[in-house]
Parts: C-alpha cells; sequence; structure tokens
C-alpha cells in the first residue's frame, strides 16, 4: 500500500540537518517539531493526490513554523484608528524619555529599597513621592498597580465593614469588569446608593450620611455621558460635606489628567491637582490614561489616610515594580519640567498641526488608489477618557463597497498589523496616531492591496 513518494519523504533527520544549516541559531526543541509537522503536512497533500514537495519546499514550511513558534505573541501594531487611547492597544504609548529611563534602570541594579546614604533599608514607596506631591499639591502620595488596586485597597483599608455613598448616576461600569457595585462588595463595604440616575444633589448625600458611614465615593463617568435633566454636586459641595461630618471624600477621577485638556481644543477633563484643591480627600487615577504613562494606579490625598494605605499589606500585595516607577518618574519628569506637549506622545500627537496630517493622508491616499479620498474627521481621545470626544483631523477614507470588513482585516495582517477605524462602510486611516516613522509602511500595504505600482523616484 506503501506509496513509493511517501518513502521517498526525507526522514525527520534529513529535514533537520537541511533546516539547521538554512536557519541555524533555531533551538532544536523549536525546530524539531517544526520538521515533523512539515513531514505530516507533506504526506497529508500526497496522499490527497498532489506532488511529493522537494526537500527546499520542506525547509521552507518548517523554518516558516520555527520563526513562527519563536516569535513573541505580544507584537507592535500601527494604531491609525484615530483612538489615542485605546486599552486593547496598551493604551497610552511612552515617551523615548520613559523608555530610556526603564532601559538604564532595567538593565542593572537599582536602589529600589536601598537608602544609598545610611546603607539601609528603604522604601519603593519613597521615589514618588516628593514628584506626585509637587504636581498634584496632595499631602502624600502612593502608586499601586492600576486605578482598579488603587480604589479597591482604599475601600477595603478605610470602608471594610461599613457604609460607602455613592450616588446612583456613578454607580456604573467603567469596562473590562470594573463595576462600581462589585468593588464596593470586594472590598467588604455595603453600598448606599443615592440620587437618581440622572439627577443626585449634596443633600441626597447629606440625608444617607450615618454611624456607619465610612466614605463619599465619586465616579468620574469615564466611558460615557448622561446628558440632558441632570445634576450632580459640585466637588466643593461634596467637601463641605466631609468637612462637616468628617467622611472622607474618595474621587475616582480615572483618567487622571495632569494638564488642561482644553489647550488641545478639547472639553476640561477634571484634573488631580484640582481633585486635590476642592477637597477630595483622597484621589485616584490611572498611570496609563491621560497621564501617558505606564500602567499604575496614583493614590492622592490626605497625609493621614496615605499613610494608613501605605501601611496596609495590601499595599505589599498591589506594590509596582521597579520598571514600572523608572516609567513613572521620567514621564512625571517631562510634567514637572513643562515639556509635556514635546515628548509625551499622547499630548505631543494631540497638538499636530493639520497642514500635515493632511499631507500624510494625502500620500496613504495616492498609495490607496481609486476609491480613496482625503476627508474630515475626529480623531478621538478613547480609553474612557472624554466619550465621543475628540480634535479634527485629517484621514484616509477608502471606500469599502462591501468589502470593508476585508480590507480592514488585511491592514491588520500586514507585518506590523495596522489597524484602521471603520466608519459607516468606510476603512479610515488617521495619520495622527501614527508615527511619522512608520508612515511608509502604511504606504507601502495599501499600495500593495490597491495594486498601485510605486511611482518612481524617491
Ligand atoms: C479607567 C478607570 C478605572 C480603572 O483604571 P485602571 O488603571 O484601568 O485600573 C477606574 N475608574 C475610572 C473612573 C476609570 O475611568
Amino acid at each position: 500500500m506503501a506509496d513509493p513518494r511517501l518513502r521517498a519523504l526525507p526522514s525527520v533527520e534529513t529535514l533537520l540537518v537541511a533546516l539547521r544549516a538554512a536557519a541555524p541559531g533555531v533551538p532544536h526543541a523549536v525546530a524539531a517539531p517544526a520538521a515533523r509537522d512539515a513531514i505530516a503536512a507533506a504526506r497529508a497533500r500526497i496522499r490527497a493526490g498532489e506532488p511529493a514537495p522537494l526537500l527546499e519546499e520542506l525547509v521552507a514550511a518548517a523554518a516558516a513554523t520555527a520563526s513562527q513558534a519563536t516569535r513573541s505573541p505580544l507584537r507592535r501594531v500601527i494604531n491609525a484608528s484615530g483612538v489615542l487611547l485605546q486599552t486593547n492597544m496598551g493604551r497610552a504609548p511612552l515617551s523615548d524619555r520613559t523608555l530610556a529611563a526603564v532601559a538604564e534602570l532595567g538593565v542593572g541594579y537599582t536602589n529600589l529599597e536601598l537608602d544609598v546614604d545610611r546603607g539601609e533599608r528603604g522604601s519603593r514607596h519613597e521615589h514618588v513621592r516628593a514628584i506626585l506631591r509637587q504636581l498634584t499639591g496632595a499631602e502624600d502620595a502612593l502608586v499601586v498597580n492600576n486605578n482598579a488596586a488603587a480604589v479597591m485597597m482604599a475601600l477595603q483599608v478605610l470602608a471594610r465593614g461599613g457604609e460607602v455613598i455613592v450616588s446612583r448616576g456613578q454607580a456604573v461600569e467603567i469596562g473590562g469588569g470594573f463595576r462600581i457595585p462589585d468593588i464596593v462588595a470586594q472590598s467588604g463595604a455595603r453600598l448606599v446608593e443615592v440620587g437618581t440616575t440622572n439627577r443626585t444633589y449634596a443633600r441626597d448625600y447629606e440625608a444617607a450620611i450615618g454611624d456607619e458611614t465610612m466614605a463619599i465615593l465619586r465616579v468620574h463617568p469615564s466611558n460615557f455621558r448622561v446628558v440632558g435633566f441632570t445634576a450632580e454636586p459640585s466637588l466643593a459641595e461634596l467637601a463641605a460635606l466631609e468637612q462637616e461630618h468628617g467622611v472622607p471624600l474618595l474621587d475616582d477621577l480615572g483618567s487622571g489628567c495632569l494638564v488642561d485638556t482644553a489647550r488641545f481644543g478639547l472639553p476640561h477633563e477634571p484634573t488631580i491637582q484640582e481633585s486635590v484643591a476642592g477637597g477630595a480627600s483622597l484621589v485616584f487615577a490611572s498611570g496609563d490614561k491621560l497621564l501617558g504613562g505606564p500602567q499604575a494606579g496614583i493614590i492622592a490625598g490626605r497625609a493621614e489616610l496615605v499613610a494608613r494605605l501605605r501601611a496596609h499589606p495590601l499595599a505589599r500585595a498591589l506594590r509596582v515594580d521597579k520598571l514600572t516607577i523608572a516609567a513613572l518618574l521620567a514621564t512625571l519628569a517631562s510634567y514637572a519640567e513643562g515639556r509635556e506637549c514635546e515628548e509625551i506622545p499622547i499630548w505631543r500627537m494631540l497638538s499636530l498641526p493639520l497642514p500635515g496630517l493632511r499631507r500624510r493622508a494625502q500620500r496613504w491616499a495616492t498609495a490607496a488608489g481609486d476609491g480613496a479620498r482625503v476627508v474630515e474627521a475626529l480623531s478621538l481621545v478613547g480609553g474612557g477618557s472624554l466619550p465621543d470626544q475628540g480634535v479634527p483631523s485629517w484621514v484616509t477614507a477608502i471606500r469599502g463597497a462591501g468589502r470593508e470588513t476585508a480590507l480592514a482585516a488585511a491592514l491588520r495582517a500586514a507585518d506590523p498589523p495596522i489597524i484602521a477605524r471603520v466608519e459607516r462602510g468606510t476603512v479610515l486611516l488617521d495619520p495622527r496616531t501614527v508615527d511619522q516613522r512608520d508612515d511608509q509602511l502604511v504606504a507601502a500595504r495599501l499600495r500593495e492591496l490597491s495594486g498601485v505600482p510605486p511611482r518612481g523616484g524617491a
């Protein structure tokens, strides 16, 4: 029964020898299964009536499998969606300064928990304290794994066994499993909802304050907006309640901006320093949203409360590593020096002038050929910041004619993958969120997909 062509296939050993010659450096543990897979696939094809492959073809197939297997599953992507902050694309891109700090401090040893002057054990929490106090105006500050961890920790340390008052309009889901009622329950506190979905007043909070009240929690509705007949008390009104009743006011800002977003033509997003100055006892913010840094949860506020958090075992469980501290310090240094617009990618992107964006979008449209135009569209902030808010941009728009999903998929199949935005049957590519060094890669892929040959010359 043996097909002579099956017997003519090389042995795994023979293929391995050829593979090692063609792709030296591939570890045996990767090469051996790749060779076995290539031969098994060839057998299946022969049985299906196809001709036997040449040895070179088997080597090429095995080399492709091996390179796939050794490639990191976490890859760089080109974000041409025009959405600046997306959790599924890793939120804020880091600044060169931040990456340099991570490279410098990651490669060797650091004084992470070493007091160099005294030669004694130090605290990792010390490093970011001074700059966070300076930038936010808070008495003290602490950094943990992320903002979700910061809120959960604060509730558990300060409100466990007691009541936490939250407006009905703020008992929300932020996304990715962060639901305020669940977070409060997990922390061992009881949620007391006050007001209504659309309107809550300071008097609603006041009426709910009792012996069991441990905190008032204010949550910034990051990724949605209630419009029309709405009311929420101001920070000042809630701070007055805190003064009068001695109940800590916890302010979950989410995005945690340090600059006025109105400077970039966006609506004003509350800043950490406004919240601190406005009387919040503790303010919580993400490191990787509008702060433009690494994933982290920043807690800024009253010294006595921050000290309680720092001393709690959860501070150990939720602590950040040296790379995060290095990255956060470098990001914050850009703000301290007033250089955020030049150095921090999200602010730099938001500051890009329109004429340059238009030229870049035009080059892509030329590469994409017929059916592509340059149109005005909004670059969106995204990432649970400023819902449906954006700044005007010029984008390449390719009419999908029913094929828009296929075109977006073909762009994702590029190396590195190119992520576009699909809106009303049109594929949009926004140069604002693309590093200019990647423009050629995008153009080349568009040309490939359109069949338009490259123009002569440069
Ligand atoms: C994004 C967000 C969080 C969660 O922050 P992470 O850093 O992702 O953990 C919590 N609260 C609000 C209001 C948010 O916008």
